[in-house]
């Protein structure tokens, strides 16, 4: 699994074999996925897809998934800013000592891009953001007052995969991370990875992620991670406490640990019943140590802050890959790229459908009308079955300023007012609800 894993947040040493480590699911969980396969599905339904041109393992976003990935985006923003994370940006190159000083260059260079050379500089695509934000840490002093001081960043790393590998939105040369690294004392470790747990918990049940398995990752034999034995005690015992005292169920596994710390992985399952790694939570000592961090201690003195690095979806492209398959491209509402299609029965109707669609924008709903053109009433609600609610306006509800809606698993509810559907539509978007609707609706 190593090639596969994103690892910004878990630089591995290389030299093991990438189908190592078994999933450990029943066939059934295998069964169940294996209809979806994100790449035929992602091209079928315009999310997302590559030109020779532009090159292997570089997809770009169509409309529909960029709409995905935007609302992916917001939701951990949003989810970010509310736990108190602040967000920054950093560039996506960097020098080559940058990443002679983290120990990507000596554990890692073997997936990085070849550097570029630049007068007397060498500059290289990053594979990780942690060196970055060790250094935007460094330029400000901080007191002990600021810690635990959370940075965030959705932002771009780069893989150097073999072209044979590459496919889809899971095999990919350029990533978009969900990273976050907390600097913090030692007795703050424990309350940051229970809470990073925590967001990534919520955020699988607003994603309607269930294929999930907790993994310990620890470091195997030889001298691919770096040698501090009682770092690694003293990180493993931090990550073990916390997962006995959540009551979650977690394997370890031995090998699969960052170079410079063990973590927690949260392991999906793809269509093909091959596993990677979506989240993860690691405790770090090394790159403190490494860039020198320090902050002021109540004592006056400087003491040197641990690293927590976190990731609540990993990167963008794997986790929509990943919803993707998941919801056979029936997402979750507040996800979906057209969340409302709205269906005239007849021409009569249609000023009344432009007008809810525009009304839809203005409430920062994604709808579309479906016309006439489209065909029948009953080939337009076939076409749109992915699409969450329906909303056909027939004669009798233009007259009424009414729509019937249809749910996108079968249900139809009664005519009612326009404004009472968008608002309880808006409030579950917003709510980031799994559910379609929550009241009675008629069978
Ligand atoms: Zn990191």
């Amino acid at each position: 699994m190593s090639r596969r894993a994103d690892r910004c947040l878990s630089p591995k040493p290389r030299g093991e074999c990438p189908g190592a480590s078994s999933c450990g699911h029943s066939p059934d969980v295998h069964e169940e996925t294996a209809m979806h396969d994100h790449r035929k599905l992602g091209r079928e339904l315009n999310l997302f897809d590559t030109d020779p041109l532009i090159g292997a393992g570089l997809p770009y976003w169509l409309p529909d998934g960029a709409a995905v990935r935007h609302a992916l985006e917001e939701y951990i923003r949003t989810a970010e800013r509310r736990a108190g994370y602040r967000h920054v940006y950093s560039p996506v190159l960097g020098k080559r000592e940058l990443y002679e000083i983290s120990g990507h260059w000596s554990h890692y260079s073997d997936d990085m891009f070849p550097p570029m050379d630049l007068g007397a500089e060498q500059i290289v695509l990053r594979p990780s953001l942690c060196p970055h934000h060790a250094l935007i840490y460094r330029s400000r002093s901080h007191s002990y007052r600021e810690l635990p001081l959370r940075m965030a960043e959705l932002g771009g790393m780069y893989r150097s995969e073999l072209s044979g590998v590459l496919g889809g939105l899971t095999r990919v040369r350029a990533i978009q991370l969900n990273d976050a690294h907390i600097f913090c004392t030692l007795d703050q470790v424990s309350d940051e990875v229970r809470a990073a747990l925590e967001m990534i918990r919520r955020a699988y049940e607003a994603l309607g992620i269930t294929s999930a398995r907790y993994r310990l990752s620890l470091p195997g034999p030889g001298g691919k991670y770096v040698a501090a034995p009682e770092m690694w005690r003293r990180s493993t015992a931090l990550l073990t406490d916390v997962l006995d005292r959540s009551g979650l169920p977690y394997e370890a596994a031995e090998g699969e640990a960052a170079f410079y710390g063990p973590k927690i992985d949260i392991q999906v399952t793809d269509s093909a019943g091959r596993e990677s790694t979506l989240s993860t939570v690691q405790v770090d000592f090394h790159q403190p140590e490494q860039f020198d961090l320090h902050y002021i201690g109540a004592d006056g003195a400087k003491h040197r802050p641990v690293m927590v690095h976190r990731s609540i979806i990993g990167s963008v492209e794997r986790a929509v890959a990943h919803l993707i398959e998941q919801h056979g491209g029936a997402f979750p509402a507040w996800l979906a790229p057209t969340q409302l299609v709205i269906l005239p029965v007849s021409e009569a109707e249609l000023p009344n459908a432009e007008v809810l669609a525009r009304r839809c924008a203005r409430l920062g709903l994604r709808a579309e009308v479906s016309g006439l053109e489209h065909g029948s009433l009953g080939a337009r609600i076939r076409e749109a079955r992915l699409v969450p609610y329906q909303a056909v306006i027939g004669a009798k509800e233009a007259a009424a300023d009414h729509v019937a809606l249809r749910l996108r698993d079968g249900r139809r509810l009664d005519p009612q007012p326009i404004g009472d559907a968008l608002t309880r539509i808006g409030a579950l978007v917003d709510a980031h609800s799994t559910d379609l609707w929550d009241g009675a609706a008629c069978p």
